[in-house]
Protein backbone atom coordinates (compact mmCIF):
# COMPACT_ATOMS: atom_id res chain seq x y z
CA UNK A 1 0.00 0.00 0.00
CA UNK A 2 1.34 3.65 -1.15
CA UNK A 3 2.01 6.11 1.98
CA UNK A 4 -0.91 8.10 0.27
CA UNK A 5 -3.29 5.57 0.34
CA UNK A 6 -2.81 5.20 4.10
CA UNK A 7 -3.41 8.75 4.61
CA UNK A 8 -6.12 8.68 2.48
CA UNK A 9 -7.94 5.72 3.74
CA UNK A 10 -7.10 6.99 7.83
CA UNK A 11 -9.34 10.33 7.01
CA UNK A 12 -11.89 8.28 5.07
CA UNK A 13 -12.10 5.86 7.87
CA UNK A 14 -12.67 8.75 10.33
CA UNK A 15 -14.73 11.05 8.23
CA UNK A 16 -17.30 7.51 7.93
CA UNK A 17 -17.32 8.25 11.45
CA UNK A 18 -18.48 11.20 11.63
CA UNK A 19 -15.29 13.54 11.48
CA UNK A 20 -14.68 17.08 9.74
CA UNK A 21 -11.21 16.97 8.29
CA UNK A 22 -8.98 19.49 9.55
CA UNK A 23 -6.20 20.55 6.86
CA UNK A 24 -2.63 20.51 7.82
CA UNK A 25 -1.29 23.30 9.72
CA UNK A 26 1.76 25.57 9.10
CA UNK A 27 5.45 24.04 11.38
CA UNK A 28 5.18 27.40 12.93
CA UNK A 29 2.76 27.17 15.82
CA UNK A 30 0.60 30.01 15.84
CA UNK A 31 -0.13 31.95 18.81
CA UNK A 32 1.61 29.79 21.14
CA UNK A 33 5.11 31.08 23.03
CA UNK A 34 5.40 27.02 24.90
CA UNK A 35 6.61 25.37 21.55
CA UNK A 36 8.86 25.86 18.90
CA UNK A 37 7.90 23.75 16.06
CA UNK A 38 4.63 22.07 15.87
CA UNK A 39 5.53 18.41 17.15
CA UNK A 40 1.95 16.18 16.88
CA UNK A 41 -1.49 17.04 15.60
CA UNK A 42 -3.12 17.96 18.75
CA UNK A 43 -0.41 20.99 19.40
CA UNK A 44 -2.43 22.79 16.55
CA UNK A 45 -5.70 21.80 17.97
CA UNK A 46 -5.23 23.02 21.70
CA UNK A 47 -7.38 26.00 21.19
CA UNK A 48 -10.39 23.63 21.11
CA UNK A 49 -9.39 21.59 23.90
CA UNK A 50 -8.86 24.35 26.31
CA UNK A 51 -11.84 25.75 25.44
CA UNK A 52 -10.46 28.83 23.74
CA UNK A 53 -12.56 28.18 20.73
CA UNK A 54 -15.50 25.78 19.90
CA UNK A 55 -14.74 23.67 16.94
CA UNK A 56 -17.57 23.26 13.97
CA UNK A 57 -17.75 19.65 14.67
CA UNK A 58 -16.63 17.94 17.78
CA UNK A 59 -14.69 15.49 15.84
CA UNK A 60 -11.84 16.10 13.96
CA UNK A 61 -9.28 14.18 12.07
CA UNK A 62 -6.26 15.22 10.24
CA UNK A 63 -2.95 14.26 8.66
CA UNK A 64 -0.33 17.04 10.58
CA UNK A 65 3.42 18.22 9.30
CA UNK A 66 5.55 17.99 12.84
CA UNK A 67 9.31 18.08 13.50
CA UNK A 68 10.70 16.76 16.95
CA UNK A 69 14.56 17.69 17.27
CA UNK A 70 14.57 16.14 20.49
CA UNK A 71 14.94 12.94 17.74
CA UNK A 72 17.77 14.02 15.72
CA UNK A 73 20.25 11.38 17.80
CA UNK A 74 18.16 8.53 16.76
CA UNK A 75 17.72 9.92 12.87
CA UNK A 76 19.50 7.61 10.74
CA UNK A 77 19.90 4.75 13.59
CA UNK A 78 16.38 3.80 14.47
CA UNK A 79 14.27 2.48 11.69
CA UNK A 80 11.66 4.64 13.32
CA UNK A 81 13.03 8.61 14.11
CA UNK A 82 12.07 11.39 11.82
CA UNK A 83 13.31 14.74 12.67
CA UNK A 84 10.08 15.64 10.45
CA UNK A 85 7.19 13.30 10.08
CA UNK A 86 3.25 13.20 9.69
CA UNK A 87 1.01 12.65 12.81
CA UNK A 88 -2.48 11.06 11.52
CA UNK A 89 -4.84 11.61 14.22
CA UNK A 90 -8.22 11.65 15.29
CA UNK A 91 -9.81 13.92 17.55
CA UNK A 92 -13.01 14.04 20.23
CA UNK A 93 -13.71 17.35 21.72
CA UNK A 94 -15.69 16.53 24.48
CA UNK A 95 -17.37 14.25 22.01
CA UNK A 96 -16.50 10.43 22.49
CA UNK A 97 -14.30 8.88 24.96
CA UNK A 98 -12.38 5.86 25.71
CA UNK A 99 -14.06 3.24 24.31
CA UNK A 100 -14.81 4.67 20.74
CA UNK A 101 -11.88 5.70 20.43
CA UNK A 102 -10.05 1.98 20.73
CA UNK A 103 -12.79 0.19 19.05
CA UNK A 104 -12.35 2.85 16.19
CA UNK A 105 -8.22 2.17 16.24
CA UNK A 106 -8.81 -1.76 16.08
CA UNK A 107 -11.03 -1.60 13.64
CA UNK A 108 -9.33 0.71 11.16
CA UNK A 109 -5.72 -1.40 11.57
CA UNK A 110 -6.96 -5.12 11.51
CA UNK A 111 -9.93 -4.57 9.21
CA UNK A 112 -9.24 -6.14 5.42
CA UNK A 113 -10.69 -3.16 4.38
CA UNK A 114 -8.42 -0.65 6.10
CA UNK A 115 -5.24 -1.78 7.07
CA UNK A 116 -5.91 -5.13 7.51
CA UNK A 117 -3.31 -6.12 10.07
CA UNK A 118 -2.68 -9.35 11.98
CA UNK A 119 -4.34 -8.70 15.04
CA UNK A 120 -1.96 -11.48 16.68
CA UNK A 121 0.84 -9.46 16.10
CA UNK A 122 -0.38 -6.49 17.97
CA UNK A 123 0.09 -5.22 21.71
CA UNK A 124 -0.69 -2.51 23.82
CA UNK A 125 -0.16 -0.51 26.91
CA UNK A 126 -1.82 1.32 29.17
CA UNK A 127 -1.24 3.40 32.52
CA UNK A 128 -1.71 1.17 35.23
CA UNK A 129 -4.37 2.49 36.88
CA UNK A 130 -6.71 2.89 34.23
CA UNK A 131 -9.34 0.24 34.86
CA UNK A 132 -11.05 1.34 31.89
CA UNK A 133 -8.70 0.51 29.62
CA UNK A 134 -7.72 -2.25 30.46
CA UNK A 135 -11.24 -4.09 30.66
CA UNK A 136 -12.13 -2.54 26.94
CA UNK A 137 -9.08 -4.01 25.58
CA UNK A 138 -9.39 -7.28 27.26
CA UNK A 139 -13.11 -7.69 27.07
CA UNK A 140 -14.75 -5.44 24.28
CA UNK A 141 -11.46 -6.18 21.89
CA UNK A 142 -10.44 -9.47 23.27
CA UNK A 143 -6.37 -9.12 23.12
CA UNK A 144 -5.07 -11.80 25.59
CA UNK A 145 -3.81 -9.92 29.08
CA UNK A 146 -0.03 -10.61 28.22
CA UNK A 147 -0.26 -8.37 25.69
CA UNK A 148 -1.69 -5.80 27.47
CA UNK A 149 1.30 -4.21 28.90
CA UNK A 150 1.05 -1.87 32.09
CA UNK A 151 3.41 0.81 32.19
CA UNK A 152 3.61 3.69 34.64
CA UNK A 153 5.08 6.31 31.83
CA UNK A 154 2.03 6.16 30.20
CA UNK A 155 0.46 9.56 31.06
CA UNK A 156 0.45 12.14 28.19
CA UNK A 157 2.19 15.51 29.44
CA UNK A 158 3.53 18.04 26.95
CA UNK A 159 3.06 20.85 29.45
CA UNK A 160 0.32 23.85 29.85
CA UNK A 161 -2.29 22.29 27.90
CA UNK A 162 -4.51 19.41 27.91
CA UNK A 163 -2.72 15.55 29.84
CA UNK A 164 -4.32 12.52 30.71
CA UNK A 165 -3.52 8.44 30.34
CA UNK A 166 -2.71 6.94 27.25
CA UNK A 167 -2.51 3.97 25.37
CA UNK A 168 -0.19 3.12 22.59
CA UNK A 169 -0.54 0.31 19.97
CA UNK A 170 2.18 -1.73 18.66
CA UNK A 171 3.37 -3.95 15.76
CA UNK A 172 5.42 -7.14 16.52
CA UNK A 173 7.63 -6.62 13.45
CA UNK A 174 9.18 -10.54 14.62
CA UNK A 175 11.96 -12.84 15.76
CA UNK A 176 14.60 -11.28 13.37
CA UNK A 177 14.17 -7.68 14.84
CA UNK A 178 14.59 -8.49 18.84
CA UNK A 179 14.82 -11.45 21.07
CA UNK A 180 12.87 -11.86 24.00
CA UNK A 181 16.28 -12.52 26.11
CA UNK A 182 16.64 -8.64 25.42
CA UNK A 183 15.07 -7.20 28.82
CA UNK A 184 14.26 -3.83 26.29
CA UNK A 185 12.45 -6.09 24.46
CA UNK A 186 8.71 -5.41 25.35
CA UNK A 187 6.12 -2.98 23.50
CA UNK A 188 7.35 -0.01 25.28
CA UNK A 189 10.87 -0.95 25.34
CA UNK A 190 14.16 0.56 23.58
CA UNK A 191 13.94 -2.25 21.02
CA UNK A 192 13.34 -2.20 17.35
CA UNK A 193 11.13 -5.19 17.56
CA UNK A 194 7.91 -3.82 19.14
CA UNK A 195 7.45 -0.89 16.54
CA UNK A 196 4.87 1.97 18.26
CA UNK A 197 2.56 2.74 15.96
CA UNK A 198 0.04 5.02 17.52
CA UNK A 199 -0.75 6.44 20.84
CA UNK A 200 -4.00 7.28 21.88
CA UNK A 201 -4.27 10.18 24.41
CA UNK A 202 -7.43 9.77 27.34
CA UNK A 203 -7.10 13.23 27.92
CA UNK A 204 -9.20 14.43 31.06
CA UNK A 205 -7.27 17.23 33.06
CA UNK A 206 -5.90 20.57 32.06
CA UNK A 207 -2.18 21.33 32.88
CA UNK A 208 -1.87 24.49 34.00
CA UNK A 209 0.30 27.41 33.77
CA UNK A 210 0.95 27.26 37.32
CA UNK A 211 1.53 23.37 37.48
CA UNK A 212 -1.77 22.45 38.73
CA UNK A 213 -4.02 20.01 37.21
CA UNK A 214 -7.81 20.54 37.19
CA UNK A 215 -10.49 17.96 35.93
CA UNK A 216 -11.18 19.51 31.62
CA UNK A 217 -15.01 20.42 31.66
CA UNK A 218 -15.55 17.59 29.25
CA UNK A 219 -12.88 14.70 28.45
CA UNK A 220 -11.35 14.96 25.07
CA UNK A 221 -9.35 12.00 22.78
CA UNK A 222 -6.43 13.09 21.01
CA UNK A 223 -4.54 10.40 19.06
CA UNK A 224 -1.28 10.43 16.56
CA UNK A 225 -0.34 7.65 14.18
CA UNK A 226 3.49 8.23 12.88
CA UNK A 227 2.65 7.54 8.85
CA UNK A 228 5.85 6.34 8.07
CA UNK A 229 6.10 4.02 10.05
CA UNK A 230 2.48 2.91 9.02
CA UNK A 231 3.93 2.67 5.80
CA UNK A 232 7.19 1.01 6.54
CA UNK A 233 4.29 -2.16 7.88
CA UNK A 234 2.46 -1.93 5.15
CA UNK A 235 5.39 -1.85 2.65
CA UNK A 236 7.08 -4.62 4.37
CA UNK A 237 10.46 -3.16 4.77
CA UNK A 238 13.02 -2.81 7.59
CA UNK A 239 12.15 0.77 8.49
CA UNK A 240 10.73 3.92 7.25
CA UNK A 241 13.57 5.03 4.98
CA UNK A 242 13.09 2.07 3.01
CA UNK A 243 9.38 3.18 2.04
CA UNK A 244 7.80 5.30 -0.56
CA UNK A 245 8.33 8.72 1.39
CA UNK A 246 11.78 7.98 1.42
CA UNK A 247 13.18 5.98 -1.50
CA UNK A 248 13.80 8.96 -4.46
CA UNK A 249 15.36 10.99 -2.51
CA UNK A 250 17.71 7.86 -1.08
CA UNK A 251 18.41 6.69 -5.00
CA UNK A 252 19.35 10.53 -6.10
CA UNK A 253 21.60 10.89 -3.18
CA UNK A 254 23.06 7.87 -3.94
CA UNK A 255 23.85 9.15 -7.81
CA UNK A 256 25.47 12.06 -6.53
CA UNK A 257 27.49 10.51 -4.53
CA UNK A 258 28.49 7.60 -6.54
CA UNK A 259 27.16 4.88 -3.93
CA UNK A 260 25.03 2.44 -3.26
CA UNK A 261 22.75 1.90 -0.79
CA UNK A 262 21.69 -1.24 1.75
CA UNK A 263 26.12 -1.87 1.09
CA UNK A 264 27.52 -0.55 4.05
CA UNK A 265 25.95 0.82 6.84
CA UNK A 266 28.14 4.22 7.91
CA UNK A 267 26.95 4.81 4.18
CA UNK A 268 23.31 4.65 4.97
CA UNK A 269 23.14 6.11 8.17
CA UNK A 270 24.81 9.04 5.89
CA UNK A 271 22.25 8.38 3.26
CA UNK A 272 19.25 8.21 5.70
CA UNK A 273 20.54 11.64 7.62
CA UNK A 274 20.49 13.72 4.63
CA UNK A 275 17.15 12.41 3.27
CA UNK A 276 15.35 13.22 6.59
CA UNK A 277 17.03 16.45 7.18
CA UNK A 278 16.19 17.63 3.34
CA UNK A 279 12.93 17.16 4.08
CA UNK A 280 12.59 19.16 7.35
CA UNK A 281 14.92 21.82 5.84
CA UNK A 282 12.15 22.47 2.61
CA UNK A 283 8.88 21.72 4.39
CA UNK A 284 10.62 24.58 7.38
CA UNK A 285 11.21 27.25 4.17
CA UNK A 286 8.12 26.36 2.84
CA UNK A 287 6.44 27.38 6.08
CA UNK A 288 8.34 30.35 5.98
CA UNK A 289 11.26 30.05 8.31
CA UNK A 290 14.73 31.19 7.02
CA UNK A 291 18.59 30.34 8.33
CA UNK A 292 19.40 32.73 11.37
CA UNK A 293 20.98 32.84 14.35
CA UNK A 294 18.08 32.01 16.70
CA UNK A 295 15.17 30.54 17.12
CA UNK A 296 13.78 28.41 14.23
CA UNK A 297 16.13 29.83 11.88
CA UNK A 298 19.00 28.81 13.87
CA UNK A 299 17.41 25.05 13.76
CA UNK A 300 16.91 25.40 10.53
CA UNK A 301 20.62 26.48 9.88
CA UNK A 302 22.05 23.48 12.29
CA UNK A 303 20.14 20.88 10.23
CA UNK A 304 21.48 22.16 7.21
CA UNK A 305 24.90 22.14 8.15
CA UNK A 306 24.51 18.80 10.07
CA UNK A 307 23.07 17.36 6.57
CA UNK A 308 26.11 19.24 4.47
CA UNK A 309 28.83 17.48 6.47
CA UNK A 310 27.27 13.81 6.13
CA UNK A 311 27.20 14.74 2.67
CA UNK A 312 30.84 15.56 2.65
CA UNK A 313 31.46 11.99 4.24
CA UNK A 314 29.56 10.41 1.05
CA UNK A 315 32.15 12.45 -0.88
CA UNK A 316 29.92 15.50 -2.10
CA UNK A 317 31.98 18.72 -1.87
CA UNK A 318 29.39 20.99 -3.72
CA UNK A 319 25.85 22.23 -2.79
CA UNK A 320 23.59 19.54 -4.24
CA UNK A 321 20.60 19.69 -0.95
CA UNK A 322 18.84 22.52 -3.19
CA UNK A 323 18.61 20.34 -5.77
CA UNK A 324 16.41 17.59 -3.69
CA UNK A 325 14.24 19.95 -2.91
CA UNK A 326 11.77 18.67 -6.63
CA UNK A 327 11.96 15.15 -5.69
CA UNK A 328 10.43 16.03 -2.02
CA UNK A 329 8.27 18.43 -3.46
CA UNK A 330 6.61 15.15 -5.56
CA UNK A 331 6.68 12.55 -3.03
CA UNK A 332 4.48 15.17 -0.60
CA UNK A 333 2.53 16.83 -3.11
CA UNK A 334 -0.61 14.19 -2.61
CA UNK A 335 -1.20 16.40 0.07
CA UNK A 336 1.11 18.93 0.72
CA UNK A 337 0.65 21.68 -1.77
CA UNK A 338 3.74 24.25 -0.29
CA UNK A 339 7.04 22.95 -1.45
CA UNK A 340 5.75 22.42 -5.15
CA UNK A 341 4.45 26.15 -5.43
CA UNK A 342 7.34 27.81 -3.34
CA UNK A 343 10.14 25.22 -4.96
CA UNK A 344 11.96 27.91 -6.43
CA UNK A 345 12.01 30.14 -3.64
CA UNK A 346 13.07 26.98 -1.54
CA UNK A 347 15.88 25.68 -3.62
CA UNK A 348 17.16 29.95 -3.29
CA UNK A 349 17.19 29.68 0.02
CA UNK A 350 19.16 26.36 0.68
CA UNK A 351 20.99 26.62 -1.86
CA UNK A 352 22.54 30.09 -0.53
CA UNK A 353 22.54 28.50 2.32
CA UNK A 354 24.91 25.42 1.69
CA UNK A 355 26.81 28.07 -0.27
CA UNK A 356 27.61 30.21 2.83
CA UNK A 357 28.48 26.92 5.38
CA UNK A 358 31.02 26.12 2.42
CA UNK A 359 32.76 29.29 2.20
CA UNK A 360 32.47 28.87 6.33
CA UNK A 361 34.48 25.62 5.95
CA UNK A 362 36.66 26.57 3.86
CA UNK A 363 37.82 30.03 6.18
CA UNK A 364 38.14 27.46 8.73
CA UNK A 365 40.36 25.48 7.19
CA UNK A 366 42.67 28.65 6.08
CA UNK A 367 42.47 29.26 10.21
CA UNK A 368 43.19 25.59 10.76
CA UNK A 369 46.37 25.45 9.14
CA UNK A 370 47.57 28.93 11.09
CA UNK A 371 47.10 26.60 14.16
CA UNK A 372 48.48 23.98 13.07
CA UNK A 373 51.85 26.15 12.17
CA UNK A 374 52.23 27.81 15.50
CA UNK A 375 51.47 24.67 17.26
CA UNK A 376 54.39 22.99 15.28
CA UNK A 377 56.74 26.09 15.96
CA UNK A 378 55.93 25.73 19.66
CA UNK A 379 56.73 21.73 19.59
CA UNK A 380 53.40 21.13 20.45
CA UNK A 381 51.42 17.88 19.03
CA UNK A 382 48.18 18.84 19.60
CA UNK A 383 45.91 21.65 18.96
CA UNK A 384 44.46 22.83 22.19
CA UNK A 385 40.76 21.87 23.09
CA UNK A 386 40.68 26.27 23.56
CA UNK A 387 41.31 26.61 19.79
CA UNK A 388 39.54 23.30 18.68
CA UNK A 389 36.70 25.38 20.31
CA UNK A 390 37.02 28.26 18.79
CA UNK A 391 37.08 27.02 15.50
CA UNK A 392 33.69 25.65 16.43
CA UNK A 393 32.42 28.08 18.00
CA UNK A 394 33.34 31.58 16.51
CA UNK A 395 33.76 29.73 12.90
CA UNK A 396 31.03 27.29 13.08
CA UNK A 397 33.59 24.47 11.95
CA UNK A 398 32.71 21.08 13.17
CA UNK A 399 35.16 19.49 15.21
CA UNK A 400 35.47 16.31 13.42
CA UNK A 401 37.30 18.04 10.48
CA UNK A 402 39.91 19.76 12.63
CA UNK A 403 40.54 16.19 14.12
CA UNK A 404 40.66 14.94 10.61
CA UNK A 405 42.54 17.68 9.62
CA UNK A 406 44.78 17.68 12.45
CA UNK A 407 45.72 13.95 12.09
CA UNK A 408 46.76 14.46 8.37
CA UNK A 409 49.12 16.61 9.97
CA UNK A 410 50.66 14.32 12.75
CA UNK A 411 48.61 15.73 14.90
CA UNK A 412 45.52 15.34 17.45
CA UNK A 413 43.64 17.29 18.94
CA UNK A 414 43.01 17.88 23.09
CA UNK A 415 39.44 16.17 23.02
CA UNK A 416 39.08 16.54 26.72
CA UNK A 417 39.90 20.06 27.08
CA UNK A 418 37.63 20.73 24.09
CA UNK A 419 34.37 18.61 25.41
CA UNK A 420 34.66 20.73 28.75
CA UNK A 421 34.46 24.42 26.70
CA UNK A 422 31.63 22.53 25.09
CA UNK A 423 29.96 22.02 28.35
CA UNK A 424 30.73 24.78 29.83
CA UNK A 425 29.05 26.72 26.81
CA UNK A 426 26.10 24.29 27.36
CA UNK A 427 25.30 25.73 30.61
CA UNK A 428 26.22 29.40 29.62
CA UNK A 429 23.15 28.57 27.33
CA UNK A 430 20.91 26.34 29.74
CA UNK A 431 21.27 29.81 31.94
CA UNK A 432 20.36 32.01 29.11
CA UNK A 433 16.88 30.71 28.48
CA UNK A 434 14.14 30.29 30.69
CA UNK A 435 12.61 27.15 29.37
CA UNK A 436 8.35 25.91 29.62
CA UNK A 437 7.78 22.99 30.41
CA UNK A 438 6.41 22.48 26.63
CA UNK A 439 9.92 23.23 25.24
CA UNK A 440 11.69 20.28 27.03
CA UNK A 441 10.06 18.29 24.56
CA UNK A 442 12.12 19.92 22.18
CA UNK A 443 14.86 19.48 23.94
CA UNK A 444 18.67 17.80 22.75
CA UNK A 445 21.41 19.00 20.03
CA UNK A 446 19.70 21.48 18.55
CA UNK A 447 17.23 23.52 20.87
CA UNK A 448 19.56 25.41 23.39
CA UNK A 449 17.43 28.29 22.89
CA UNK A 450 13.77 29.57 22.71
CA UNK A 451 14.26 33.06 20.43
CA UNK A 452 11.31 33.44 17.86
CA UNK A 453 12.50 33.79 13.87
CA UNK A 454 11.13 36.93 12.36
CA UNK A 455 9.84 36.22 9.50
CA UNK A 456 10.80 38.70 6.79
CA UNK A 457 9.29 37.65 3.57
CA UNK A 458 9.76 35.68 0.48
CA UNK A 459 12.11 38.31 -1.07
CA UNK A 460 14.59 38.30 1.83
CA UNK A 461 17.58 35.80 2.43
CA UNK A 462 19.47 35.52 5.84
CA UNK A 463 22.75 36.85 5.54
CA UNK A 464 24.05 35.74 8.56
CA UNK A 465 27.19 33.18 8.11
CA UNK A 466 29.41 32.58 10.92
CA UNK A 467 27.83 30.40 14.08
CA UNK A 468 28.52 27.55 16.00
P1 LIG B 1 8.92 6.69 20.18
O1 LIG B 1 8.73 6.08 21.54
O2 LIG B 1 9.03 5.67 19.09
O3 LIG B 1 10.00 7.71 20.17
P2 LIG B 1 6.88 8.52 20.91
O4 LIG B 1 6.25 7.74 22.03
O5 LIG B 1 7.85 9.57 21.29
O6 LIG B 1 7.56 7.50 19.86
P3 LIG B 1 4.38 9.91 20.45
O7 LIG B 1 4.75 11.18 21.08
O8 LIG B 1 3.51 8.97 21.20
O9 LIG B 1 5.74 9.16 19.99
O10 LIG B 1 3.76 10.24 19.00
C1 LIG B 1 2.70 9.54 18.42
C2 LIG B 1 3.16 8.73 17.21
O11 LIG B 1 3.89 9.53 16.30
C3 LIG B 1 4.09 7.60 17.58
O12 LIG B 1 3.37 6.47 18.00
C4 LIG B 1 4.80 7.37 16.25
O13 LIG B 1 4.03 6.56 15.38
C5 LIG B 1 4.91 8.77 15.67
N1 LIG B 1 6.23 9.40 15.96
C6 LIG B 1 6.63 9.98 17.10
N2 LIG B 1 7.87 10.49 17.00
C7 LIG B 1 8.27 10.23 15.74
C8 LIG B 1 9.46 10.53 15.01
N3 LIG B 1 10.47 11.21 15.54
N4 LIG B 1 9.53 10.12 13.72
C9 LIG B 1 8.52 9.45 13.15
N5 LIG B 1 7.37 9.13 13.79
C10 LIG B 1 7.23 9.53 15.07
MG1 LIG C 1 9.87 9.64 21.02
MG1 LIG D 1 7.04 5.92 22.81
MG1 LIG E 1 4.25 7.35 22.21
Amino acid sequence: MKSADIRRKFIEFFVEKGHKVEPSASLVPVEDPSLLWINSGVATLKKYFDGRLTPENPRIVNSQKAIRTNDIENVGYTARHHTFFEMLGNFSVGDYFKEESIVWAWEFLTSPKWMGLDPERLSVTIHPEDDEAYQVWSEKIGIPVERIVKLEENFWDIGEGPSGPNSEIFYDRGESFGDQSDPECFPGGENERYLEIWNLVFSQFNHNADGSYTPLPKKNIDTGMGLERMASILQDVPTNYDTDLFQPTIQEICKKAGVEYNKDPETDTALKVIADHVRTIVFAVGDGVLPSNEGRGYVLRRLLRRAVRYGRKLGIERPFLYELTGIVATIMKDYYPEPVEKQEFIERVIQGEEERFLETLADGLRILEDLVHHAQNEGRKSITGKEAFKLYDTYGFPVDLTEDFAREHGMSVDHEHFQQEMEAQRERARMARHETESMKIQGGALADLNVSTQFVGYSELATETKVA
